[in-house]
């Protein structure tokens, strides 16, 4: 029989309500799961439950609180065939990501989960969540970090939160699904990275200021300057478009090439879900270029906010950062050689 750990880190699947709205609640979420009779069913794995301290809303994770889960799964490793975290809905696409990266040669599931509705009200959706979860992670099919919720099972840094309202939060648009649990669950297992060789590793992030700015018709780049040429190492510009910014030069180009000085490193990445940056398509685009600017292809913001933080904790010199940037290493893109 296999083995799962499950450890619980907040967020809405194991709130209670409060006169200030919804908090994490341990003790509540202790006791639901263990009266839980699908949880004690001959077809789930054996599990154990940890919980981090404090539980968390997951708008209050940060490097610090990935560094903390990371570790949780090195130190058990051997001990669990698969790990389930459930984590609020909010963040859980950059946690996922996170992990992706900090864990190096994950040859186990490693499956964040959680729900839009508390397990303490009726309508639910955590139970089906945590349960299927459970299943993927004993099942061990697939070896990588992945986001389950609402029937599909996404590639971590590959998904992206999609919805507030709807029991399907998550999406990957530039990426299928690894699995779907209709009736059954059905594995798309061509998708999966062979086996893995070298020694799994946690690699804790180092805490350096990343940034990511949205770009909007009319923004005034130069009030952004102080930010992106000295106080920050990363950021990722979140582009129009395949890579496009509303900038003929004047302004922009001398504050990227203050950045690139400085050692900043720029990643364009897309607003739109579905797209691939390409800043050689457009004249609006290649300026960021031109002034040194990498491109996130179709990477997700989270997903380059949370390699941004890993390469940054594994090299100090930006230009290997910047080859990095574009280079596949955990699945995180699909490498095209139009960039
Ligand atoms: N605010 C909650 C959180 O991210 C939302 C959720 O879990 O769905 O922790």
């Amino acid at each position: 029989m296999s083995r799962v750990l499950i450890l619980h880190t907040g967020g809405t699947i194991g709130m209670t309500k409060t006169d200030k709205g919804y908090r994490p609640d341990g003790a509540y979420f202790r006791r639901a799961v263990s009266e839980m009779d699908s949880l004690k069913a001959p077809e789930m794995p054996e599990w154990d439950l940890l919980e981090t301290d404090p539980l968390l809303d997951s708008s209050r994770m940060k490097a610090e609180e990935w560094n903390r889960i990371g570790n949780v799964i090195a130190e058990n490793y051997e001990s669990y065939d698969g790990f389930v975290i459930l984590h609020g809905t909010d963040t859980m696409a950059y946690t996922a990501s996170a992990l992706s990266f900090m864990l190096k040669n994950l040859n186990k599931p490693v499956i964040l989960t959680g729900s839009q509705i508390p397990l303490c009200e009726v309508r639910s959706d955590g139970r089906d969540n945590l349960i299927t979860s459970m299943m993927i992670a004993g099942a061990g099919k697939v070896r990588e970090v992945c986001i389950y919720f609402g029937g599909l099972l996404l590639r971590g840094n590959r998904a992206t939160k999609d919805s507030a309202d709807g029991m399907q939060a998550f999406r990957s648009p530039n990426c299928p699904p690894l699995a779907t649990a209709g009736i059954a669950i059905q594995y798309q297992e061509a998708s999966y990275p062979s086996v893995r060789s070298g020694r799994f590793e946690c690699i804790p992030f180092s805490n350096v200021p990343i940034g990511v700015i949205k770009v909007f018709p009319g923004i005034r780049f130069d009030l952004f300057e102080p930010i992106i040429t000295s106080q920050l190492k990363g950021v990722v510009v979140e582009a129009f478009g395949s890579g496009n910014v509303p900038d003929e030069g004047e302004v922009l180009l001398p504050i990227l090439e203050k950045a690139k000085s400085s050692g900043t490193v720029i990643v364009v990445c897309s607003q739109c879900p579905q797209s691939t940056v390409n800043m050689s398509a457009y004249e609006a685009g290649s300026i960021l270029k031109k002034a040194g600017a990498v491109s996130g292809m179709d990477m997700t913001t989270e997903a380059a906010v949370a390699k941004l933080y890993y390469l940054f904790s594994i090299y100090d010199d930006p230009e290997q950062i910047k080859f990095n940037m574009e280079r596949n290493i955990r699945g995180e893109l699909t490498r095209s050689e139009d960039i």
